[in-house]
């Protein structure tokens, strides 16, 4: 730094100031797409019931790929759309295309299929059109309601708590579920559920994937287990990579997800699968 020059001083090391690079190029990208929502997609990864002999429940899971950077993980992006406020268009992408690929290939889904959308807090706790998108949805069609879950992390960024409260109980009243998404990490705690309206609790990966071989693990996941049952809550585990996890939970759990039974994929290769 000092062959720079006397008033010039490196603020940054190179790794840190290369990802403040790449985040605000991708926030440069994501508000160029927000319009065409170019290169998004989703994924869908089952949810596996008590004795479901073809796949029913789905997660919808946000994709984009971009041309010069390639394909970028939600856990990278969302973050930098939740920061720059971007992240209602995406919301607005998902839920028109989980409404449309709900619509579109109904026939050739059970009856009793449900998607999933993971809504940002910030949906919640801000105006947002994604969210209002929803609504409309709803509105148009109010049987869709019984097809769709909302998923969404309890996090401290959830300034206005009674408009989140406002947003759930709505979405509740027009019969759509609710789940609390990555349970036993961050914020996420059972107080959270006694006041807010949730159905579902999404224990996370984090817990799961280590529940034979962590005693804490398994002590913690055996608890939120009971509490859920007092709290007369379903419990889906995420993160199921193995049959030995498989057997110890699966009598336990409303629904279990993760790539011992499959990855996430369009939604074409589970449709084709089950015709
Ligand atoms: P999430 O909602 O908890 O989603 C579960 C994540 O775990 C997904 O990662 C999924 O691919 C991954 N997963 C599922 N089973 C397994 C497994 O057995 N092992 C491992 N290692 N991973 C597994 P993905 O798709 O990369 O998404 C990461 C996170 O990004 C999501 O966590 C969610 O918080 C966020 N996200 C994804 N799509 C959306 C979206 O449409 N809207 C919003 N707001 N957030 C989204
Ligand atoms: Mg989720
Ligand atoms: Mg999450
Ligand atoms: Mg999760």
């Amino acid at each position: 730094a000092k062959k720079e020059g006397k008033n010039k001083f490196r603020l940054f090391e190179p790794e840190i100031q290369s990802s403040i690079e790449r985040s605000s190029t991708i926030r440069k990208k994501l508000s160029e797409i927000c319009g065409s929502h170019y290169g998004l997609s989703l994924a869908y990864q089952p949810i596996i019931t008590h004795d479901n002999s073809q796949y029913n429940h789905f997660e919808s899971l946000l994709r984009w790929h971009d041309d010069e950077l390639g394909s970028i993980s939600p856990a990278e992006f969302i973050p930098i759309a939740e920061e720059s406020g971007l992240i209602h268009h995406l919301t607005d992408f998902v839920v028109k295309q989980v409404v449309n690929d709900l619509q579109e290939k109904v026939s050739r889904l059970p009856d009793d299929v449900t998607f999933s959308i993971n809504i940002s807090a910030f949906d919640l706790s801000k105006p947002s059109n994604g969210l209002s998108t929803l609504y409309d949805a709803l509105n148009s069609n109010p049987s869709l309601a019984k097809h769709i879950n909302v998923e969404y992390t309890e996090t401290a960024l959830m300034e206005d708590e009674a408009l989140v409260l406002k947003n759930l109980n709505t979405l509740r009243e027009k019969g759509i579920r609710i789940a609390l998404d990555d349970f036993g990490t961050g914020y996420s705690s059972m107080t959270h559920c006694h006041h807010f309206p949730v159905d579902i609790i999404k224990i996370d990966r984090s817990f799961i994937h280590d529940y034979h071989s962590n005693v804490a693990s398994r002590n913690i996941v055996d608890c939120i287990f009971y509490m859920a049952d007092v709290m007369g809550l379903d419990i889906i585990v995420e993160g199921v990579e193995d049959q030995q996890t498989c057997e110890s939970l699966k009598s336990k759990a409303f629904g279990m997800q993760g790539y011992f039974f499959a990855k996430p994929e369009r939604l074409e290769s589970f449709l084709q699968s089950s015709d």
